[in-house]
């Protein structure tokens, strides 16, 4: 074999055994320097490239090594002189280099549209859970209004619609400075009406939201339920569509699920393309941590990085939190980053998670999966055993895992009162005491909530 290629043999063999994204993101822009007594020099962009590569990679590359050529290599990863792509997950699309007065024009721009200059396509990190939607976003920010219009992201909180939705705003301005665009939360927009409205300032507050080029809403599911603000963004929606322009939304619901919705307003948010973002899996939650450290140029060793990620596992929110507070600890220390104090900052967040994570959601959520019901069903008012016992299942671990009062826990289920709800919690305690599978049943679902809040 060709020594001067064996590298590249690696690669092939990589692609193939790899995640693609992982693959694309960490080992396509690597290449072989050099080759001498058995030790192998490859050289990667970033040292968040470096880092993952050696704590994540360099074994599974080693044993196709000593599997290529029969004996054992090492291989020291170095980073490149010219460092231009410290981008962890996105190569950077090539932009044209700005000077500084350009910058300083762009970002008077994008403050102006409302936009947070932090959520650009630049640190956003791609992994297998919002891949989708982050292509959509990237092809959207490319050619407005050409691909998916309307485009609507919806995903849990902490998952980075906020963040996506940004990018797309900050890119346009980046690369069609020439259209006007605007980022507005929903609630935002209804206060706004609410204002415009009380003082006499319809002509503008129109002007403003239907001669814009590209509107952003995040948010778009407070809307609903206030029809005098639905009945405005409906011709809002209208007027820019009819004339070509760019409407991208965010929600916490696809359209169909969002309540109190105007059916008008939903067929319409569900006309274009929509696009969800699911929980982050382990490899992007650490290489979520990495882009932190570098943005924020701190070191934290590779098995803090992992045990961190392996904790928080359901906002990205949550995975920053620890993060920052990691930080604030080792600062107030004066420590080095290390294990233990990662295991504090981490049981802080838990601690945290725990008072206010389990909300009365989560729980028939987490019920309705186990009895494979789904949650409506499992808050109507249907009397059949099938439905009825594990709703009453769910308002019992509801009182004992939770704060939340026999009312709301009642309300929670659709009844008027608490008096559903004591009755419901009486019977599943006593029923606990006489049934196995039962008593079984509910300690496994308390676990699943626990673990969920890890
Ligand atoms: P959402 O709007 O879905 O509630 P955000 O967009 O506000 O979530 O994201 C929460 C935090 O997590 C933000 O600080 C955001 O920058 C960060 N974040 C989310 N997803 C990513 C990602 N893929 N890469 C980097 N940071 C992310
Ligand atoms: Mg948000």
């Amino acid at each position: 074999m060709n020594k001067n290629n064996l590298w590249n043999n690696i690669l092939l063999l990589m692609e193939k055994e790899l995640n693609p994204h992982i693959f694309k993101n960490y080992l396509k822009d690597t290449r072989q320097l050099d080759i001498n007594n058995d030790k192998l020099t490859v050289e990667v962009s970033s040292k968040f490239h470096k880092e993952y590569l050696n704590s994540h990679l360099v074994n599974k590359i080693k044993s196709s090594l000593s599997q290529l050529l029969n004996k054992d290599i090492s291989i020291l990863f170095k980073i490149a002189k010219e460092n231009k792509l410290n981008v962890p997950a996105v190569p950077k699309e090539k932009l044209k280099e700005k000077t500084v007065n350009e910058k300083e024009i762009n970002d008077t721009k994008k403050l102006s549209a409302n936009l947070n200059l932090k959520f650009s396509f630049e640190n956003f990190v791609v992994g297998a859970s919002n891949q989708f939607a982050h292509a959509a976003c990237l092809s959207v920010a490319k050619s407005p209004s050409k691909t998916y219009n309307p485009l609507f992201i919806y995903s849990g909180a902490g998952l980075g619609k906020t963040h996506l939705i940004n990018a797309i705003g900050d890119r346009i301005i980046e690369t069609n400075s020439h259209l006007s665009v605007l980022y507005i939360p929903g609630d935002k927009f209804i206060n706004d009406l609410i204002h415009s409205l009380q003082n006499g300032k319809m002509d503008s507050f129109r002007a403003k939201y239907r001669k814009i080029d590209v509107l952003l809403m995040d948010d778009v599911q407070f809307i609903a339920g206030k029809p005098a603000t639905q009945e405005e963004f409906f011709h809002t929606f209208n007027t820019l569509y009819m004339n070509g322009k760019q409407i991208v939304l965010t929600s916490d619901k696809p359209p169909k699920e969002i309540p109190l919705l105007e059916e008008r307003l939903r067929s319409r948010f569900q006309s274009g393309l929509l696009a969800d973002i699911a929980f982050p899996d382990l490899e992007t939650r650490e290489a979520i941590l990495y882009k932190k450290c570098e943005v924020e140029k701190v070191k934290i060793p590779p098995e803090v990085i992992n045990y961190i990620a392996k904790k928080i596992k359901h906002s990205i929110r949550d995975l920053e939190g620890a993060f920052v507070k990691l930080v604030a600890l080792t600062t107030l220390m004066n420590q080095e980053i290390n294990l233990e104090l990662a295991k504090k900052a981490v049981k802080d967040m838990i601690k945290e998670n725990v008072k206010k994570g389990t909300t009365l959601d989560t729980i028939q959520q987490t019920v309705g999966d186990y009895y494979g019901i789904d949650k409506k069903q499992l808050c109507s008012k249907r009397r059949i055993r099938e439905i009825l016992i594990p709703r009453q299942v769910a308002m019992y671990i509801a009182r004992e895992i939770t704060n939340a009062s026999t009312t709301e826990i009642g309300r929670s289920f659709g009844s008027k009162d608490h008096s559903t709800a004591i009755h419901a919690i009486e019977k599943i305690r006593n029923l606990r005491k006489m049934d196995n599978n039962l008593n079984a049943s509910i300690e496994k679902i308390i676990k699943d909530l626990r673990m969920e809040n890890m």
